[in-house]
């Protein structure tokens, strides 16, 4: 792997429009610790307007200051993760913070104590408007606020109700041990979960099955120590929820999210009224592989690749054709970021893997890459560029606080630029192996983000309603709830083996509760917005105006700005049209073999 010494500079990073050089970092975190102090001397005095405007402003401008601090020190610290000096940076502004948060801990509970009148009061007050976001989420929380000694209580159970969470991924990623496991002709292969990924891509039809049941057996071997620590969390999900006076974990998590229970239960009844587009799609992979039956351990397995390599240059051209349909002013910015090193292209040695977007509230934004030239790095460059502009768009046209978006909005622009990319590329395409490799790579893409998540979502909810209703639970239990969904999700064709019974205990993200379905509801929304500004049923206009409205209302009311409305059940039966419509295309072509 090449240093970084050998890189041109236009691939590399650059954080002058940051902080200048370390000093200056260092010159404005000395600054911003004292800042932090300040924030106490509105304590007790948070029922008067100007005052809470005076702290609103402190707090906004504090909070600008600590995440260009945080950014910076996160983003250098990735590009060495052998060099201990940005580390060291990273910690001490992750200390600062946590100070902060703690000196700030009583502005809520205090504003929650304002009666609803005010509280409309100064929503409709224009020198307010920066701040609408925590105005709403105070009004909205106060039946969910305690007294501030229960809630003094509450905040420090924290420091243990975590603990389900950290042992989870401490198994996992430390004493969790795989066995052995035999390819086609007999030999021992090392195992690990980063092995898996690999072997379930193999064209070794034993190694791949054998991965795949390995994967799961080795967390069946622990079944009941980690069926009681996942049950530990759901309980500790449901005490919190009824100690704020929920009806259920699912509605507390649905609440803070701003999003209708109708959303989540419409995403479950949809997805399983078009189980046979989920089925039907590995029966056309099954032909298309040759394989004489299609099992759990093909899903990852493609034996279709691309011939061509695209350059990272050549990259950036391809992303912004496909783009084009989004405006000369997003393809511009994206030209612009590129020429401004705002991207940090290549792999190095002892970079931090994987790819992300970063920007501090009113700066640039920043995107890591480890970009070696094949198709995913391609749509990886396009998701990522998804998630700037929409920050760059928020960024310029709301307040700080007004500007972040939430979870549930938060995957749609970089999977609109993902589903762009995608079509452009199969219209492109110079045969029918190119076209079934592209289609492929949207269905599959479907599967797991759509299919799969609401599978998750499903299991979650079943389980939480189970404890919370105080219901018979053992491991038994959870194990066939489990392989009993996986069977109804892949029907009778797909060749299900017993271990996948186990496949929920290996899923880290059930430890942050109802938050898969989210996954599944970002990239629905993506498809309808697709669809209607192809069909020109909505604007490139109306797409930057929801690209530019940050967290200004509820996201489903946000969503209706591109014409993608929850509160029916419109998006779901848009979504699944264009995938059938996928479906029949790839059912249509032959590949060559
Ligand atoms: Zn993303």
């Amino acid at each position: 792997m090449k240093k970084r010494s050998e890189i041109q500079d236009k691939y590399k990073w650059s954080f002058e429009d940051y902080f200048k050089n370390d000093d200056d970092w260092n010159k404005n975190f000395e600054q911003f610790s004292n800042e932090i102090y300040v924030i106490s001397d509105f304590y007790g005095k948070l029922s008067e307007k100007k005052q809470i405007l005076s702290c609103f402003r402190l707090i906004e401008k504090i909070s600008i200051k600590a995440e260009a601090l945080y950014i910076y020190a996160n983003c250098l610290s990735n590009l060495d993760i052998s060099n201990p000096k940005y580390q060291v940076y990273l910690s001490k502004i992750e200390q600062k913070l946590t100070e902060k948060n703690e000196i700030s801990s009583f502005i809520e509970p205090q504003l929650s104590v304002l009666d609803d009148k005010f509280l409309d009061e100064m929503l409709k007050d224009k020198e307010f408007s920066d701040f609408t976001k925590i105005l709403r989420d105070v009004k909205k929380s106060k039946k969910h606020t305690l007294s501030e000694e229960i809630e003094k209580l509450l905040s420090a159970t924290g420091s243990f109700s975590s603990n389900f969470s950290s042992i989870f991924s401490n198994f996992e990623d430390g004493d969790l041990k795989y066995n052995l496991v035999k390819n086609s002709k007999g030999k021992d292969m090392k195992m690990s979960s980063s092995l898996a990924m690999i072997y379930l891509q193999s064209p070794d039809d034993t190694l791949r099955e054998n991965a795949y049941k390995e994967l799961q057996q080795a967390h069946g071997r622990f079944n009941n120590f980690l069926t009681s620590n996942y049950l530990g969390s759901v309980r500790k999900d449901a005490f919190y929820a009824k100690a704020r006076k929920f009806n259920s974990s699912l509605e507390s998590a649905l609440f803070y999210e701003e999003v209708g229970e109708n959303v989540y239960n419409n995403l479950v009844k949809n997805v399983e009224e078009n189980l046979h587009l989920n089925q039907k799609y590995f029966e056309i992979k099954k032909r298309i592989y040759g394989l004489k039956q299609f099992k759990l351990s093909d899903l990852f397995f493609c034996p279709l690749k691309l011939k061509s390599k695209y350059s990272y240059d050549n990259a950036i051209n391809i992303v912004c054709s496909a783009l084009a349909i989004l405006g000369d002013d997003y393809v511009d910015y994206i030209k612009f970021m590129s020429e401004k090193r705002m991207i940090d292209v290549f792999p190095t040695e002892n970079k931090a893997s994987g790819a992300y977007e970063t920007m501090a509230t009113k700066k640039t934004p920043r995107v890591l890459l480890n970009f070696v030239g094949t198709f995913n790095d391609l749509s990886t460059l396009a998701h990522e560029l998804g998630h700037a502009m929409h920050s760059v768009y928020s960024n310029k046209h709301q307040s700080a606080v007004n500007s972040g978006y939430t979870i549930f909005l938060a995957e749609i622009a970089s999977t609109v630029n993902e589903i762009l990319l995608n079509d452009y590329m199969l219209k492109n395409a110079k045969n029918s192996d190119e076209k079934i490799y592209f289609i492929n790579q949207f269905l599959s893409e479907c599967y797991s983000t759509i299919f799969r998540q609401t599978m998750f979502a499903n299991f979650e909810e079943i389980i939480h309603s189970k404890i919370e209703k105080n219901e018979d639970i053992s491991t038994e239990i959870v194990n066939s709830i489990y392989f009993d969904l996986v069977k109804k999700y892949f029907g009778k064709k797909v060749k299900i083996f017993d271990e996948v019974k186990y496949e929920w205990s290996r899923i880290p993200h059930f430890y942050n509760e109802f938050y898969v379905y989210k996954y599944a509801t970002g990239l629905i929304s993506a498809i309808n917005i697709v669809k209607n500004l192809m069909s020109g049923k909505i604007s490139v206009q109306n797409y930057k105006k929801f690209l530019s409205s940050g967290c200004t209302d509820v996201p489903t009311e946000l969503l209706k700005i591109v014409d993608v409305n929850f509160d029916t059940e419109e998006p779901f039966k848009t979504a699944f049209e264009y995938i059938e419509g996928k479906l029949k295309m790839l059912n249509s072509l032959k590949n060559k073999k």
